[in-house]
């Protein structure tokens, strides 16, 4: 742990690779930016390389390959290899189309260690409808029986929301079907795309309370054969998350073109300086970068955070989320219920409305 200033830099952990935005779905709650980074502004496959390898020395142990659909890159079989030999334990994070049988074999003997991939609904005409593509539902289904077949492990990531909801359950049997080990279960998260259709996928508060006893109840029915991590709902939670285990504490993000980012919303808090891989190493950006710094540690945060006991746990939450209500990014959070601004929260959690999604293109 070095000393920059008064705030300590702790050691990244994680890397989120985001080597593509170009992606096949359309989900109408991706957090991939509105402006899209073009194919030909992406990073090559040698930087990628030097990338892990800087990353690997800063302290970084798990690299997460995710996009976009990471597969949408015709290298991705190089650049598995180039994280592994960097030492880092890689994970795919993919939408399951786009990845053939051949794809997966290479990544396989590129020395891939696993794989998650997000199921939209349990059954296929929703979860192709939300997805914004027709069969994708199958192709999923026929990438997981693929990840099993080579004995990776296999995650499979659920994002809950007003459509899909109610089927929590359904989907767990699903992901236990398919022989998953673990399932990850995370409400949308209003930044991106989700803020542009926050009311189409918000729940009711009900719902919202009937889903956290029902994964209650799955975790204890499904103990011993399925791991389940679930992050709770923004907007209906009385604390907010500690978003990425702190800013600038935990991980990092390069977007395809190079940008690293606190986090992968980092990019909608206007003025933010962000440093490119392209003129900088990863150990100047962690420790140097003006938006490293931003928001790093707790002295910036105003009362009531400034006097809170939860203020090194929950950093005062989400500073993206701050700024998209706020239009301040040190604020306190307005999930948290103590934030002078939760009636903002209290207000949107409660609207919803069955229009059309404006999906991701
Ligand atoms: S959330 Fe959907 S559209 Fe966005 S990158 Fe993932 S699969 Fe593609
Ligand atoms: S007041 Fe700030 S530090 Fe305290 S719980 Fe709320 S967000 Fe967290």
């Amino acid at each position: 742990m070095a000393e920059n200033g008064s705030v300590a830099t702790h050691k990244p952990l994680g890397l989120l690779a985001e080597l593509t935005h170009r992606c096949p779905l359309g989900c109408p709650y991706c957090s991939n930016p509105l402006a899209l980074e073009k194919r030909e502004d992406e990073l090559d496959t040698a930087t990628w390389a030097r990338v892990f390898g800087e990353a690997a020395a800063l302290g970084v142990l798990q690299c997460h390959l995710s996009g976009g659909e990471p597969a949408a890159r015709r290298d991705l079989p190089e650049i598995v290899a180039s994280a592994r030999e960097a030492g880092l334990y890689t994970n795919l994070i993919t939408s399951g189309v786009g990845v053939t049988t051949r794809t997966i074999r290479d990544l396989w003997e590129a020395g891939l260690d696993h794989v998650q991939i997000s199921i939209q609904d349990s059954d296929a005409v929703s979860s192709d409808r939300i997805a914004g593509y027709r069969g994708a539902f199958a192709r999923k289904c026929a990438l997981a029986a693929e990840v099993k077949r080579l004995g990776l492990p296999l995650t499979v990531n659920l994002v809950i929301h007003r459509a899909n909801i109610e089927r929590i359950g359904a989907m767990v049997d699903l992901a236990l079907s398919l022989q998953a080990t673990r399932v990850e279960i995370a409400h949308v998260q209003y930044y991106g795309w989700a803020l542009k259709n926050r009311a189409a996928l918000m729940p009711t508060r009900e719902q919202v309370a009937r889903a956290t006893t029902e994964v209650e109840a799955l975790r204890q029915r499904h103990h011993g054969k399925i791991v389940i991590d679930a992050v709770v709902p923004d907007y209906h939670a009385r604390y907010p998350k500690p978003c990425v285990g702190g800013w600038g504490r935990r991980s990092l993000n390069v977007t395809p073109s190079g940008k690293v980012l606190p986090c992968h919303a980092a990019e909608s808090i206007p003025g933010l300086e962000f440093w490119n891989v392209r003129d900088h190493s990863l150990a100047d950006i962690w420790i140097g970068s003006p938006a490293f710094n931003a928001f790093r540690g707790t002295d910036f945060l105003p009362e009531p955070c400034a006097s809170c006991e939860r203020r090194e746990a929950d950093f005062g939450g989400c500073r993206c989320q701050a700024f998209a209500l706020t239009g301040d990014a040190r604020a306190t959070d307005p999930v948290c219920h103590l934030s002078p601004r939760h009636d903002l929260v209290t207000e949107l959690a409660a609207v919803q409305t069955d229009e059309p999604y404006q999906y991701r293109r």
